[in-house]
């Protein structure tokens, strides 16, 4: 019954000339979300108002899931189309489409008419009335409410007539590309995921870096990064993953740092890796799944001495997260099952057991001052060897 999805979108913020360029990356990201769609599809724009027409028979479960994953979607709403020449047809495929879409016809319903072509016989007041007389006299059981009713039936007057009263939420944000390009930081932990996924969910375009540590770390972790890469991707479209091999780093950094601030001389080189990789992609800032007190390595101490190393922003959705809520965030977007997998990540493999949790800039440089002679080649190298995958 249904031939077309009516896409809602918010609307608060995007006037003026981003309203176009936020109505093009949408219908775009639509059109990427829906490629694996086997019928025929169009994404078509016309005042203000995107719908996806479906040309053929299609799995309408396929369809809605594939748009609920689709960031600037507000509501889905199935259409039935009639066409608009003759009244009695017309009404008639109303009726059919409340006859079907409610078994039940005890419930109190308000017709809207919407007149795109003003060409139409009848106002849209004309329009809602009639119809709902129609309604009436075929289903007597219903009645009309016009303050609250249950159902809100819509009629769309444009070159054909779009019916609908069914809203399915969509997943809110803003549509990828929409607010530019990040870098995210990318463990096979719980929390990078997400917030991967929560800056995504503004418009913004996610590139990701993967620091592994072979053989110290196992190809199955680095698949699990891969495929964490891919379940954000789902939402955060295709993600260009940067796989940096960073065992010589994290070994010199053993050999000449004092082992209570490895894990914070080691994340200051991932952030700068990190920043020089994001730049060179015209990436304008870094995503991290930090959040305050988490770990040693998360105190504000720490914080601060990690982010003094990057000149690029540094956004951390999770900061004021507990962990019951990333975990949550991540069962709802279907990362978590794979994040739990057991496999070492590379800093568990470094860690001391008693790493500072106070640390200073200045003793952090006066630490790294001991690989002066080795670090900058170490990290050209790392940068120059990276794997490049993209997950989708
Ligand atoms: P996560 O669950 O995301 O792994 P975490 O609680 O284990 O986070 P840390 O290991 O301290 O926290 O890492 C903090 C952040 O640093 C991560 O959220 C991630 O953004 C980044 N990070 C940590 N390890 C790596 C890595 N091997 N590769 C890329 N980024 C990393
Ligand atoms: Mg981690």
């Amino acid at each position: 019954m249904f031939k077309a999805f009516l896409v809602k979108y918010g609307e608060i913020g995007i006037k003026g000339k981003n309203r176009h360029l936020f109505e093009d990356c949408l219908m775009d990201q639509i059109r990427f979300a829906m490629r694996r769609i086997e019928c025929p599809f169009e994404v078509t724009k016309e005042q203000g108002r995107i719908y996806v027409e479906m040309m053929d028979s299609f799995d309408y479960d396929e369809v809605v899931e594939t748009l609920q994953h689709v960031f600037g979607i507000v509501a889905i709403c199935p259409v039935t189309v009639a066409q608009k020449g003759d009244w009695d047809q017309l009404c008639k495929a109303a009726g059919d489409y409340v006859d079907e879409v409610y078994p039940d016809k005890n419930f109190s319903f308000k017709v809207f008419g919407r007149r795109g072509d003003k060409r139409f016989p009848k106002t849209s007041m004309e329009l809602a009335a009639d119809l709902g007389e129609y309604l009436l006299d075929r289903f007597p059981e219903m009645h009309v409410d016009v303050h609250h009713p249950e159902v809100s039936l819509t009629v769309e007057i444009r070159d054909r007539v779009f019916i609908y009263s069914i809203s399915v939420p969509g997943p809110g944000g803003m549509p990828v590309g929409s607010n530019g390009r990040a870098t995210l930081l990318l463990s096979g932990g719980i929390d990078s995921p997400v917030a991967g996924y929560m800056i995504a969910k503004r418009g913004v375009k996610i590139d990701a870096v993967y620091f592994h540590a072979p053989p110290y770390t196992s190809e199955r972790a680095k698949q699990k990064v891969k495929d964490l890469a891919s379940l954000v991707a789902v939402y955060a479209g295709p993600i260009k993953l940067h796989i940096v091999n960073f065992t010589d780093i994290q070994l010199a950094i053993y050999e000449k740092c004092p082992h209570d601030e490895l894990t914070i001389i080691m994340r200051r080189y991932m952030m700068r890796i990190a920043e020089k990789i994001a730049l060179s992609e015209d990436s304008i800032g870094l995503i991290t799944g930090e959040s305050i007190g988490q770990v040693a390595s998360q105190t504000l101490q720490s914080l601060r001495a990690t982010n003094a190393v990057c000149t690029l922003p540094v956004y951390r959705p999770l900061i004021g997260f507990d962990k019951n809520d990333i975990v949550e965030v991540s069962e709802k977007i279907g990362t978590f099952e794979t994040s739990i997998q057991p496999f070492e990540d590379c800093c568990t493999i470094f860690v001391a057991k008693h790493p500072v949790t106070k640390p200073s800039v200045r003793a952090m440089e006066r630490s790294e001052h001991h690989l002066k002679d080795v670090i900058d080649e170490l990290v050209q190298t790392a940068i120059e060897t990276r794997e490049i995958v993209v997950c989708e």
